[in-house]
């Protein structure tokens, strides 16, 4: 044991290895620094051999200096909110790297002077939303909500149905939001039933704005009835939609998803959406309509304390300029490249001795909306004793158990990351 302490290395050799030094330049001193002492502690602790502790330092070395890892979405669920809702495409993680050192954010390079912030991201909203007079950004659909109800209700009412007092997830709820503002929510109609009329009735001097929410993840059939844009325009106060999901066009695909070109052009007034679900870009807000409100929201003073940064632009603006978005693809990918792919994964596998079989399975938008929709879809059944060892792989693997079987649903994996997939496998069953 002495003899073991005496050969410990220093630390200053371990971080001239070739291998350390390396790290240093991707991960920076520190991160390397702590993880060489961690394992020096080992060697002086007598549970690793002093002639293994540079290799157990680049094991436990992380691959980014940030510690969230990277993870194929098995699941089926294309929007997940656990697993970041939507994924960045290759053209829009290149923009925000490009945008993550000095940028032109506010900053015109023309005339050297001081230039509105994320000109170009929002000039490619209105671009994609003509029926938009204005376009703000704000850190999430929530923020947009909140500066909404601040700046146009302020102590003032909101008037919204009882059928739209909806739980976003989490914990989270729209009426808890809204009423964090100071705004009152004037409540209308029933669960299930709320007429023009019963918004006419309680519009007055003290009224903010009506607001019509999506009821995004869950569905109401039967006896329901709710009023439309068209009907709610013609009461007189402003009238703000939460499309939610994003949607800007109409999508034959969700024929019961709002998108903010009808919503604006049925006259309302304002419309909120967020980026990251169906709309397939990083998490922000998008505020669209008529010019006086958004200027009146952009201005107000708490529209600075949800503000996105440089790098929530670049993404947003190259979701919608560069596309398609990984999500778009998810959605639309024919469930006969599933199958192809599938055959595949099942025989690369089958070479390495594991068995797996092609499932049919179906697949959904999830957080992101259309919770009637469902997507025809295939997936990979391997042994569900794999679930814990796919989970903890780099990179990780979540799929969904069913019947006894780990289901690895490939509708929203993309076709790129299948070769990683099988590896992945391979690792786990080796463990
Ligand atoms: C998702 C959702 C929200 C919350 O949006 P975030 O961007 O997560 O803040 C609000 N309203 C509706 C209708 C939603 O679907």
């Amino acid at each position: 044991m002495d003899d073991q302490r005496r050969r410990v290395p220093r630390t200053d050799a371990v971080l001239a290895d070739p291998a350390v030094d390396e790290a240093i330049e991707r991960l920076g001193r520190n991160l390397v620094r702590a993880t060489v002492t961690a394992a020096l502690d080992r060697v002086r602790r007598g549970e690793l051999a002093p002639e293994a502790a540079i290799g157990a330092v680049i094991d436990a070395l992380p691959a980014t200096a940030a510690r969230s890892r990277p993870v194929i979405n098995a699941t089926g669920v294309i929007v997940h909110t656990n697993l970041g809702r939507a994924p960045l495409s290759s053209a829009t993680r290149d923009a925000v790297l490009a945008a993550s050192g000095y940028t032109d954010v506010e900053f015109d390079l023309g005339t050297g002077r001081r230039a509105p912030r994320g000109a170009s991201t929002l000039a490619a909203v209105a671009a994609a939303v003509p029926a938009a007079q204005g376009v703000h950004i704000t850190n999430n659909n929530a923020a947009a909500l909140v500066l909404a109800a601040t700046a146009l209700a302020g102590r003032g009412d909101i008037v919204i149905s009882r059928g739209e007092l909806v739980e976003i997830g989490d914990g989270f709820r729209l009426p808890d939001l809204l009423e964090s503002t100071g705004a009152r929510l004037r409540e209308v109609g029933t669960t299930n039933r709320t007429r023009l009329s019963d918004y006419a009735d309680v519009i007055g001097p003290g009224t903010g704005f009506i607001l019509k929410v999506h009821p995004s993840n869950f569905t109401q059939t039967g006896f329901v009835g709710t009023t439309s844009i068209r009907e709610l325009a013609t009461l007189g106060p402003p009238v703000v939609h939460d499309i939610g999901s994003g949607l800007l066009r109409p999508n034959a695909a969700f024929p019961n998803e709002p998108d903010a070109t009808t919503s604006l052009d049925d006259g309302a007034d304002l419309v909120t959406a967020s980026a990251d679900k169906l709309l397939g870009g990083p998490q922000a807000g998008l505020l669209l309509g008529r010019a006086d409100l958004v200027d009146r929201l952009r201005r107000h003073p708490l529209a600075r304390a949800l503000r996105v940064d440089k790098l929530t632009l670049a993404a947003l603006e190259a979701t919608l300029v560069g596309g398609p978005s990984p999500v778009e693809v998810a959605l639309s990918t024919p469930v006969a490249t599933l199958r192809k792919r599938a055959t595949l994964i099942v025989k690369a596998l089958a070479d390495k001795g594991i068995r797996a079989d092609l499932v049919d399975s179906t697949a959904r938008v999830g957080g992101g909306g259309a919770p009637e929709v469902s997507l025809p879809s295939t997936a990979v059944a391997v042994s569900a004793h794999l679930v814990a060892a796919l989970r903890s792989g780099r990179p990780a693997v979540v799929g969904r158990v069913h019947e006894g079987r780990l289901l690895l649903d490939l509708r929203a994996v993309p076709g790129t990351d299948d070769a990683a997939l099988i590896s992945a496998v391979a690792a786990a069953v080796t463990e």
